[in-house]
């Protein structure tokens, strides 16, 4: 029989009570209203959030890490909604993530994409050469997109307006994505630039919880940004990169930034709002389901911005069953979608999410996150939903009438 030695004074045990009323997981009721909250545990793998907790404020740091429900945690905080002490789940995991002991287990793929992007500033370990050189492809084939000699994807240009941030993807297996993006700023009318110093909207110091890698990876976007001399740093649609760099940025990085942070939809949304960016609906003559990413929704508000757009690029927008706080998680977060072995287990923890995207009967759904996408698109493949996915600035560049 195993006899497990519960330590009060533990590493976890220690900074997990120190937070205050909220966080303090010595507060737990053991109530296990999170259990019933999370949408993955299948009977024989998944985290349990109310065994982590627990595990937690009795110190047993060591079963904690060696359960496998660390990796497994998809840090989605629906767990958190109906904490009736408020205890933030994200909170939790990623400290346990951090312990020494649990360095370890950080997936393999996770590793490496953390050193690209240390050391090169992106996590597939695109150097700033072929940043440029893919940035300047793209750029040639914009002119013809928009069928205008003098249009162009600038990068690394002082004093602009904007400043866009993109997703990885962007820059290697989904560069049209790119070009619908770039469409959008050109409609705008604005300066921007991309820069070939920070590429990668990205922070898988976040994942792994280590606040230090969080911190350095934020201000490698945040630094350059600020030399560039921008007023907005807009991000690709992300959900854990608009969560670090637009809602936690200052507690991450422990001061303000010189420049405001939205996210693409956001700006968009604001230009119609202006008249400057006109949409046609037409373009999508149906109704298209939203996935509220939960990093953008539950955890930053970020709730508004990608339906409005997406609403004027179509022909109505669809809810999700349950959404917006309540919302399911795709199954591909907290590093999960990250880690290249997990495909088989993604679709046990998406199945909750494909199951929601069948009951719309629809045959189309949008995002505001890449990750999301990737995971909505296998999900839709895996379970033969036949559901299109796209991403909702995707959709809206499609929509965008340019006006010559
Ligand atoms: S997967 Fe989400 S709901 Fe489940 S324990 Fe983790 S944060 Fe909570
Ligand atoms: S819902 Fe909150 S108080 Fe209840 S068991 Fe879970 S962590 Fe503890």
């Amino acid at each position: 029989m195993t006899h497990l030695h519960m330590n009060k004074d533990s590493e976890l045990a220690r900074f997990l009570d120190k937070l205050g009323t909220g966080d303090n997981i010595s507060e737990c009721l053991t109530c296990g209203a999170c259990n019933s909250r999370c949408t993955w545990f299948d009977g024989q793998g998944g985290p349990m959030p109310r065994q982590m907790v627990r595990m937690a404020a009795l110190g047993l740091d060591d079963q904690l890490i060696k359960s496998g429900m660390l990796w497994d945690c998809l840090i989605c905080n629906r767990c958190t909604e109906t904490c009736p002490m408020g205890i933030t789940m994200d909170v939790v995991v990623r400290k346990a993530r951090s312990l020494a002991g649990a360095a370890d287990l950080i997936p393999e793929d996770i590793q490496k994409g953390m050193k690209n992007r240390l050391e090169l500033g992106d996590v597939n370990g695109l150097t700033k050469e072929e940043f440029v050189e893919t940035v300047e492809w793209v750029s040639e084939e914009f002119v013809d997109e928009v069928e205008d000699d003098d249009a162009e994807i600038p990068h690394d240009r002082e004093g602009c307006k904007f400043l866009y941030l993109p997703n990885p993807r962007e820059l290697g297996i989904n560069l049209l994505h790119l070009t619908a993006m770039a469409k959008l700023f050109y409609a705008t009318g604005e300066t921007w630039t991309m820069s070939s110093h920070h590429t990668d909207v990205t922070n898988w110091g976040y994942f792994v919880g280590k606040d230090d890698i969080a911190e350095r990876m934020a201000l490698m976007v945040v630094e350059p940004a600020e030399k560039l001399g921008i007023e907005t740093l807009v991000l690709s649609e992300c959900g854990h990169g608009y969560h670090v760099l637009k809602h936690i940025l200052p507690r991450v990085i422990g001061r303000e930034p010189g420049f405001s942070v939205m996210s693409i939809p956001e700006l968009a949304v604001e230009y119609a709002k202006k008249g400057i960016l006109k949409f046609d609906p037409s373009v999508h003559p149906h109704k298209i389901a939203y996935h509220d990413p939960c990093n953008i929704a539950r955890k930053s508000g970020g709730y508004d911005a990608p339906r409005e757009l997406l609403a004027l690029c179509c022909e109505g927008v669809v809810e999700l069953t349950p959404s917006r706080e309540d919302g399911v998680c795709c199954g591909g977060g907290g590093g999960i979608l990250q880690d290249s072995g997990s495909t088989k287990k993604r679709m046990i923890t998406g199945k909750p999410k494909a199951d929601q995207m069948k009951a719309t009967g629809l045959d189309h759904i949008a995002t505001a996150c890449l990750s999301c996408h990737r995971q909505l698109g296998e999900l839709s493949k895996h379970f033969e939903l036949g559901m299109k996915v796209d991403t909702v600035a995707s959709l809206a560049s499609e929509a965008l009438i340019l006006q010559k």
